[in-house]
């Protein structure tokens, strides 16, 4: 199968001024499409082509993408109108400084990009290479990594690398619970392994960010230009600090899968992220802090995992925290330990989550393993966990 990894290079190349234009030119298509009923980006492309090609000089490409693009925000948009969640007399625009090269735009050439303007005219933007992106590198050299699709940023580039690897067969299934202050993780190889990835700084960093934004929000009356500036810089630094911390754990949980052959199993969240944040219930419940960021650590295991050759299974998330996983018996839980009131079974709620996400997939375990691997860590009582 293929597999695609994004790498980030920096870069100081000067390339406003083709971003603006671009930017300029899908801005454009958008308007012409709204007023003229266009959603096909063929028929866009068709009815823009010469007055671009006159107006801009640029190369072909660029038409073609900026009618893409354009149709591609169109279509988002109507979907959001459809469902109520957007303003129908608010049509979008397209604010991104950014530009998809595909490879008739562009080159790599492992030190530079060299990116096509106009037809016999290029521009060359240098990369900035550190140690992360010099393995990607020598790999592209030594022909083991082809190159996808740039994409170009006012101070960076995004390149997609491209590798062809071999499905492997896992020799074992490892549940990845997403919890508040903590992954779970229950591996089945030889022998059952638990263990738990502390998620309290990550939830520091949120709680930290939060009272940021709501001291800037009291201070957008008085200054409200300043308001939105600082929000935008702390919401990106945000970004940027939980992004690390989540790269840093999901590295290093694949590295272990990987060494161990086991093939994660996810839970599969259908429309959590968006009801987590939208139903009226879980709004004041996360008001205190931005949601817990749960598709992205999966698909930050996902990609990682795909990268060396493993696929990724989700099975749905229905009742894996309630379900006693000795008689099969629902029970609700607070705090942090499970307890069956059918039968007395008693482990840590997260434990018996990894149990059940592991038993959808089909991994059934002896009784006596699970007790044995209970009184091991000693998952009854409450004392061990937080
Ligand atoms: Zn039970």
């Amino acid at each position: 199968m293929e597999v695609v990894k994004a790498v980030v290079f920096k870069h100081n190349a000067d390339v406003k001024p083709l971003l603006d234009t671009f930017n300029q030119m899908v801005n454009e298509c958008m308007t012409y499409a709204s007023k003229n009923n266009i959603s096909s980006p063929m028929k866009l492309e068709r009815s823009l082509y010469d007055h671009f090609k006159q107006k801009y000089g640029f190369a072909t490409h660029y038409c073609i993408s900026a009618c893409r693009v354009a149709c591609g925000i169109i279509r988002s948009w109507k979907r959001l109108v459809k469902k109520g969640r957007t303003d129908h007399n608010k049509p979008p625009t397209f604010k991104a400084s950014a530009i998809r090269l595909q490879k008739e735009l562009m080159r790599f050439k492992g030190d530079k990009i060299v990116v096509t303007v106009k037809p016999y005219s290029w521009i060359e933007i240098p990369l900035i290479i550190g140690s992360y992106q010099k393995r990607f590198i020598e790999e592209w050299k030594k022909g083991e990594l082809k190159i996808g699709e740039i994409t170009l940023l006012n101070n960076r580039a995004v390149v997609a690398f491209k590798r062809e690897v071999e499905e492997k067969e896992p020799n074992g299934y490892a549940s990845v619970d997403i919890n508040l202050m903590s992954l779970d993780i229950l591996e089945t190889k030889n022998e059952l392994k638990y263990r738990k990835i502390d998620l309290k700084k990550l939830y520091g960093i949120r709680v930290h960010y939060f009272e940021k934004r709501r001291k800037i929000q009291a201070l957008s009356k008085y200054k409200p230009e300043t308001s939105r500036r600082l929000m935008e810089k702390y919401s990106e630094r945000e970004r940027r600090r939980v992004n690390d911390i989540l790269h840093k754990i999901t590295t290093a949980i694949v590295r272990e899968f990987v060494e161990n052959g086991v093939s994660p199993i996810l839970e599969k969240l259908k429309g959590l992220s968006y009801n987590a944040t939208r139903n009226k219930h879980a709004k004041r419940k996360n008001r205190k802090v931005s949601s817990l960021p749960y598709r992205k650590i999966q698909s930050f295991i996902e990609y990682k995992m795909a990268w060396y050759g493993y696929k990724t299974y989700y099975i749905p998330a229905k009742g894996t925290s309630k379900t006693c996983p000795r008689c099969g018996r629902s029970s609700k839980t607070n705090g942090q330990v499970y307890e069956c009131r059918y039968c007395g079974y008693r482990a840590d709620r997260h434990f018996v989550a990894g149990i059940n996400i592991l038993g959808m997939w089909g991994v059934g375990f002896i009784p006596k393993v699970l007790n044995e691997l209970i009184e091991r860590e000693g998952l009854s009582r409450g004392d061990k966990i937080l």
